[in-house]
């Protein structure tokens, strides 16, 4: 049977990450120790471990059909691929930081600077839109050290907590760009990977939506129930469920991570007890 070939990173910041949504898509492979390629055992995959860098081109030429890489890296090698997915980790932005004893006050501070990138692309049309002219400096890693070593004034460097920066006497001033994990694909696949595409991609969802989600359960009186219920959408609208005790309901309902801390305080003002709040694996709507 046609086999859909993944490329993920062989090691890195998006490895574990790659690794486990195969995993949470009930995707098992057995890795082996080269760690060059390896075929799923449950689903028509070959999965490619590969240099970060080299995932865009391969896409574009199909050496790879999907793969699973940065949108920043994506975006500065601006090669014809699709992306399908964001997937939620691998999160940064790409930022411009300049040495903490600079005064800086306004993007025009940055016009005449040597700035130190592995982003060259992104880096000149931030400035080319904003009418700044900064030499670029293109180096392919420890970019964080330039200023110091007297290479450049500034940098452009994705940062996530920014104690790299601060480790380095730098401080972020602008953002490029918001980065993390994206799906992509090359543009021509036939049918039957495109099929294989769309099943793995339904999985993809139904973890991710999972993910954000959570399930809980609580008790109420019933004199309180109406008002926990019209507060307590639901996906269609809340379980209820009698209790032993005839004068209180269980209700069960999925909440949104984001207002999930809102939502519990509100709730229990309205009368809420004994809350449970569980993990949920899938979501298929
Ligand atoms: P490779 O050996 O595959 O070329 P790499 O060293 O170029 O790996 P990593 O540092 O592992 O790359 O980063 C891979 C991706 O992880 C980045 O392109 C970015 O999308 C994401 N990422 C998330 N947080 C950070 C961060 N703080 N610094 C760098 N990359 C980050
Ligand atoms: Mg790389």
């Amino acid at each position: 049977m046609n086999k859909l070939k993944i490329a993920i990173q062989k090691s890195g910041r998006l490895y574990e990450d790659s690794i486990k949504l195969l995993k949470d898509c009930s995707i098992e492979i057995n890795i082996g120790i080269d760690k060059l390629k390896t075929t799923a055992l449950n689903f028509p995959l070959e999965i490619l471990f590969l240099r970060d860098d080299d995932i865009p081109q391969y896409l574009e030429d199909g050496v790879a059909d999907i793969g699973i890489v940065g949108k920043n890296l994506l975006l500065e090698k601006r090669k014809r691929i699709k992306i399908k997915e964001t997937l939620g980790f691998g999160k940064c932005r790409l930022s411009i930081a300049v040495p903490k004893s600079l005064s800086y006050n306004k993007i025009q501070d940055l016009d005449g600077k040597r700035i130190a990138t592995s982003y060259p692309f992104l880096v000149r049309e931030f400035f080319e839109k904003r009418y700044i002219n900064a030499e670029i400096h293109e180096i392919s890693g420890a970019v964080e050290i330039a200023p110091g070593i007297g290479l450049a004034d500034c940098i452009c460097d994705l940062v996530s907590s920014g104690s790299t920066l601060f480790m380095n006497g730098l401080k972020e001033v602008e953002t490029v760009l918001q980065s993390e994990a994206v799906l992509a694909s090359h543009l021509h696949l036939d049918s039957t990977q495109h099929i294989i595409m769309e099943k793995f991609l339904f999985r993809i969802r139904a973890v991710k939506k999972a993910k954000n989600n959570k399930y809980i359960l609580l008790n109420v009186s019933n004199e309180k129930l109406e008002k926990i219920i019209s507060y307590l959408p639901g996906i269609k609208s809340p379980v209820i469920l009698p209790l032993a005790n005839s004068e209180c309901s269980s209700v069960h309902s999925v909440v949104n991570e984001n207002d999930f801390w809102g939502i519990i305080e509100n709730l229990k003002a309205l009368g809420a007890q004994d809350i449970l709040v569980l993990p949920i694996e899938k979501i298929i709507l």
